[in-house]
């Protein structure tokens, strides 16, 4: 793990399969770290001061011209602002193309028996609820460490994570961000590697703030 220079303001461990959410100010670094290998780590970004605000996977695949999220990768509002910048990384390769996992989504694609299954869209409109959002504020995502290749024909597939243990990714915060995190607990298919596992969160103060 690359040092910083001083000693982050929050350092937590965050449960295989639970929810986390935390207020980023400017220039904050949020450093996830995915302990165990091949986790996906579902995450959405609000601006602050009006959640209306929020992350928009569309408007920062178009502005970056890429279908991978990576370091330098502006993560862009829907009103075009940058939230957020991705300023290290250790895997090389994120989703935010797949969106999150739901009960609804997992009745469709493995069955009814999975329908009571615990799903990252639960995790943010659980966490959201805090902070007064509703399940309409729940918007397409950003997967950390997630491999959802895009074949040549368009189709999208999730397939094992190349993410090792103690791989991670850095965001600096642009604006005062909400971010909102869903420790995946998909167990259908690889993105946990069927195994969902815990991660780590720490935040770094704005060395010039
Ligand atoms: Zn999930």
């Amino acid at each position: 793990m690359s040092a910083r220079p001083n000693a982050p303001r929050l350092d937590e461990v965050l449960p295989a399969r639970a929810a986390w959410s935390a207020i980023l100010r400017r220039g904050e670094v949020l450093r996830i770290i995915d302990q165990d290998g091949q986790q996906a780590v579902d995450t959405l970004f609000y601006n602050a001061a009006d959640t209306a605000e929020r992350y928009s996977a569309q408007d920062t695949l178009l502005a970056q011209g890429s279908a991978y999220v990576a370091t330098g990768t502006r993560l862009l509002s829907n009103e075009g602002r940058v939230l957020a910048t991705v300023v290290g990384d250790t895997c090389g390769l994120h989703d935010t193309s797949a969106g999150a996992c739901s009960c609804e989504a997992n009745t469709v694609r493995f069955g009814h028996h999975t329908r009571f299954m615990h799903a990252c869209r639960e995790n943010f409109v659980l966490e959201g609820m805090r902070y007064g959002l509703q399940k309409r504020d729940i918007v397409a995502n950003v997967n950390f460490f997630m491999n959802v290749p895009v074949r040549p024909d368009g189709e999208l597939a999730i397939v094992d994570g190349v993410s090792g243990p103690g791989s991670y990714v850095e965001v600096r915060a642009e604006m005062d961000v909400l971010v909102l995190v869903s420790n995946c607990p998909q167990v259908n298919n690889p993105c946990n590697g069927f195994n969902p596992t815990p991660i780590r969160m720490l935040v770094w103060a704005n060395p010039d703030g």
